[in-house]
């Protein structure tokens, strides 16, 4: 799942915000307090989105940030300001935001933003020890291993590379050329066909449900995409 940090201190809002998340496909986690939203994210370290209000009892938004930030290079965190102030922002992204929104914000707005940092938090996915982690999904690039949910998925070479390819392009669809091209070669010589075979195979792996596959859905006339 497609974790999203919420902290904000006003119910209303949060509940608003956490609303339009949800709607927008995120699996939402939330916080009233500076403290307790670090609490969260060292309970969830795949949170890979944060959304911070500045202006809260305790420590604020901007140390918030900032303590993240320290523990957590590939955090992606969106303040949520209510002050216009140019100061405001220019601190903000000194303590290491990546964007913030000013309130009062449009849903489509705020979604538009998360959508768009979430998708460039996936441009890296690769964690320092070699790991790319997508919920339920860890994969080890040293070892060449898929785990779901803890679980070790037993892969060919071949599926390997497709999920390799699929994991470091969350989200994105690819099409059946650029899979046999990245996977197979340029120089391949079968046919496109191949890819089809083995998705059909790595769905069997990988979905809950392989009739109905969520984790590896079809682009029609076109190819897959990885996505939640
Ligand atoms: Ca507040």
């Amino acid at each position: 799942m497609r974790k999203v940090l919420v902290l904000e201190d006003e119910d209303n809002i949060r509940s608003f915000v956490v609303i339009n998340l949800k709607r927008a496909g995120y699996d939402t986690l939330e916080a009233s307090s500076g403290e307790e939203a670090l609490e969260v994210v060292r309970r969830n370290p795949d949170i890979r989105v944060a959304l911070l209000d500045v202006m809260l009892p305790g420590i604020d938004g901007f140390e918030v940030c900032r303590r993240l930030r320290a523990d957590n290079a590939k955090i992606g965190i969106i303040m949520l300001t209510a002050r216009t102030q140019e100061m405001d922002k220019v601190t903000g992204l000194m303590t290491g935001a990546d964007d913030y929104v000013t309130k009062p914000f449009s849903p489509a707005e705020l979604t538009a933003r998360v959508d768009a940092l979430y998708r460039r938090t996936g441009g890296e996915p690769m964690m320092d020890n070699g790991e790319i982690r997508q919920d339920p999904f860890l994969l080890n690039t040293r070892n060449r291993t898929l785990e779901k949910a803890g679980r070790r998925i037993k892969l060919t070479q071949v599926e390997y590379s497709v999920m390799k390819l699929f994991m470091e392009n969350p989200g994105k669809a690819l099409s059946r050329d650029e899979i046999l091209e990245a996977v197979w070669g340029r120089d391949y010589l079968g046919e496109v066909k191949i890819v089809d075979v083995n998705i059909r195979r790595l769905r069997l792996k990988v979905e809950d449900d392989p009739t109905n596959p969520t984790y590896i859905t079809t682009v029609w006339g076109y190819g897959y995409k990885w996505g939640f």
